[in-house]
């Protein structure tokens, strides 16, 4: 008796790095190609069609179309340290507290949770200045709007 069939198989024709969307990160894929064949004896004899071509994450080796490869990671949403660093940036820098407060609230942050953002970077000090009212980090010197040196705190 003769056995015969056909069976897949797989070339790698390429490796890299990409952004798999499973793993959401950065991954090692092996890029193949698929080919059917027909075989003999299960030996894989005459190549009969092209399965085109795909790609496998290394990592979790779940396979993608080759286009793939142009994607590109979503942002990530803003983690509430990277919140808290740009807000103490800013008010170390010079920002008045009104304003960093507004923008917090005008990106979706409650009024109290931005509120205690401020105070959880730069503590409860603050410099008024007396023509604008508006608060600024202890450390800072001059009022951003009217360029006026800040009063010592207490003063
Ligand atoms: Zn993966
Ligand atoms: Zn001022």
């Amino acid at each position: 008796m003769i056995i015969f069939g056909t069976r897949n198989r797989f070339k790698t024709v390429g490796t890299g790095q990409f952004y798999c969307p499973r793993c959401q990160a950065q991954r090692n894929y092996e890029r193949k190609q698929a080919k059917r064949y027909f075989t003999l004896y299960f030996v894989p004899l005459i190549p009969m069609g092209d399965l085109g071509e795909f790609v496998e994450c290394q990592t979790c080796h779940m396979t993608y179309k080759t286009d793939v490869l142009t994607m590109t990671p979503a942002p990530k949403p803003v983690s509430a340290v990277e919140l808290l660093n740009s807000v103490k940036i800013r008010l170390l820098k010079g920002d008045p507290v009104e304003y960093v407060v507004r923008d917090l609230t005008a990106a979706g942050i409650e009024r109290d949770v931005a509120t205690s953002l401020v105070t959880s970077s730069i503590g409860d000090a603050r410099k008024i200045c007396k023509n604008c009212n508006l608060s600024y980090a202890s450390d800072v010197t001059v009022c951003q709007e009217c360029k006026q040196p800040l009063p010592e705190i207490g003063l």
